[in-house]
């Protein structure tokens, strides 16, 4: 058999011209988001102050395939395809006789998959003619890919840093600013919101869910600015549709497809925009393929959350949807995968996952260390600890083969490089790395703060 080169690229005639939107194809629709204070389905009037109109209309849109601005599509040939990898020395290292695919999205700029949606987000508030977005960022892959963006569009960003993520990377900062935008720890004294949260509790170590409050705030009360979000949303889930539709392809010049599709799951988006276009051949036609979310178990929203109506945001701002959510004021543990700190998730995702179309999976924090390790150790590539979730998880399924003598080929998303964590890596090297447990009273206190209100 020809062996498959350990790195596959496309050419750029070769790149995707249109994003794919699995909302044409999932059997059960997503339920409508509801507006924060009415209760009301959201119309396109009620997210304009928020949002450009070509973004809005990708939020609803139920078309499959979306063209890719050609403006847009410039950038993306400067920095992808993003390689897709078979890891020849991990799987020698596991003795396993699966093969082992990543596509490794930490090779633009921003060094993960977010830059695949800010540069499209920059670029149509741009043509809507704003000139200032405000943000969250949690471990701050999102504010670097935004800042990029931004610097690129010439507009100005602002950031809200979750506050641990603020301490614990010191060096983000510095990155964000050196791109032009300024970048707050959240909670923060600017925002009515920062304030409220600051006085009950000066040491909040902040949240997701408290950081895009404090966005979506400042995009309110400012006539020339926009807010973004770095993941969870219908169009950045479209956007990161790239990923998973250049994989299609560089699957088929290496004559192979995956059996099992993995990606760490944080608002759905890398997992998402990987898995959608194979999930797409699922409900199409009928292929027989496992996909698996993996999310902390600090922070366990599709396996042990529940499926309902609440807010995407802490302070209940944002619009109300329907998603997998550990509740909208649930502050997760300081765990060093930041980017996987959200409450809630994806609607889209949600539904696919509730249907049974998709798999998940919880996974505690030393363990995903100890698979990052080997990872970079076999692969020279040190990951996210976000990442590493999902390497966690192909590896369990590589040494299940290696049990069972099957040679089933696993793909996973290796949404970033972890350049930025190593305080992280130090954390886990020294023995000063603990678990932490959800327990059910978390669970019941943060289901009492949803909003109760009946899927139709
Ligand atoms: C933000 C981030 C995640 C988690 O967000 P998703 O929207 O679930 O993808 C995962 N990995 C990296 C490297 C990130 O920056």
């Amino acid at each position: 058999m020809k062996k498959v080169p350990n790195r596959t690229f496309l050419t750029e005639d070769e790149l995707p011209k249109q994003y794919y939107n699995i909302a044409a194809d999932m059997p059960n629709k997503i339920r409508p988001y509801l507006h924060p204070a009415t209760f009301e389905p959201v119309g396109p009037a009620d997210l304009a102050p928020l949002f450009p109109m070509a973004l809005i209309e990708q939020e609803m849109a139920t078309d499959r395939y979306i063209d890719i601005p050609k403006e847009v599509q410039e950038v993306y040939a400067t920095m992808r395809p993003s390689p897709l990898v078979r890891a020849y020395r991990l799987e020698k290292a596991l003795g396993t006789p699966a093969k082992i695919y990543y596509k490794y999205e930490g090779t633009n700029p921003s060094g993960s998959h977010k830059l695949n949606t800010a540069v499209p987000q920059a670029f149509y508030n741009k043509a809507e003619g704003i000139k200032r977005i405000a943000t969250e960022t949690g471990a701050g892959q999102w504010g670097t890919a935004l800042s990029i963006a931004c610097s690129m569009y010439d507009m100005e960003c602002a950031v809200y840093m979750v506050r641990v993520s603020y301490d614990q990377k010191p060096y983000r900062k510095t990155l964000i600013e050196t791109y032009g935008a300024s970048i707050l720890p959240s909670p923060s004294n600017q925002t009515n919101v920062g304030r409220a949260i600051l006085e009950k509790d000066p040491n909040s170590l902040g949240s997701l869910g408290i950081a895009i409050s404090e966005a979506v705030e400042d995009a309110a009360t400012h006539d020339d600015t926009h807010y973004a979000l770095g993941s969870v949303l219908n169009h950045v889930i479209i956007h990161q549709s790239i990923i998973g539709l250049e994989a299609k392809k560089q699957f088929d010049k290496v004559d192979d497809y995956p059996d099992i599709v993995i990606g760490c799951n944080g608002g759905g988006s890398n997992f998402s925009g990987l898995a959608f276009p194979f999930v797409h051949d699922k409900i199409v036609d009928g292929v027989d393929t496992e996909f698996i979310a993996v999310e902390p178990a600090a922070c366990p929203k599709l396996t042990k959350g529940l499926f309902a109506y609440d807010f995407g945001d802490t302070a209940g701002m944002a619009p109300v949807t329907p998603m997998y959510s550990l509740g909208h004021d649930f502050v997760p543990a300081g765990i060093h995968a930041g980017g996987l700190r959200y409450h809630g998730d994806s609607a889209l995702l949600s539904q696919l996952f509730d249907d049974g179309i998709v798999g998940a999976q919880a996974v505690h924090q030393t363990e995903v260390f100890k698979a990052a390790v080997q990872f970079a150790k076999t692969e020279s590539i040190l990951p996210a600890p976000e990442s590493a979730h999902a390497i966690l998880v192909a590896m369990q399924k590589a040494l299940e083969c290696k049990e069972s003598g099957e040679e089933k080929t696993i793909f996973f998303n290796l949404s970033g490089h972890g350049h930025f964590d190593l305080s992280a890596y130090e954390a886990y090297l020294g023995g000063n790395m603990q678990d932490f447990e959800y327990t059910d009273e978390m669970l019941k206190a943060g289901l009492a703060t949803m909003p109760n209100i009946p899927f139709q």
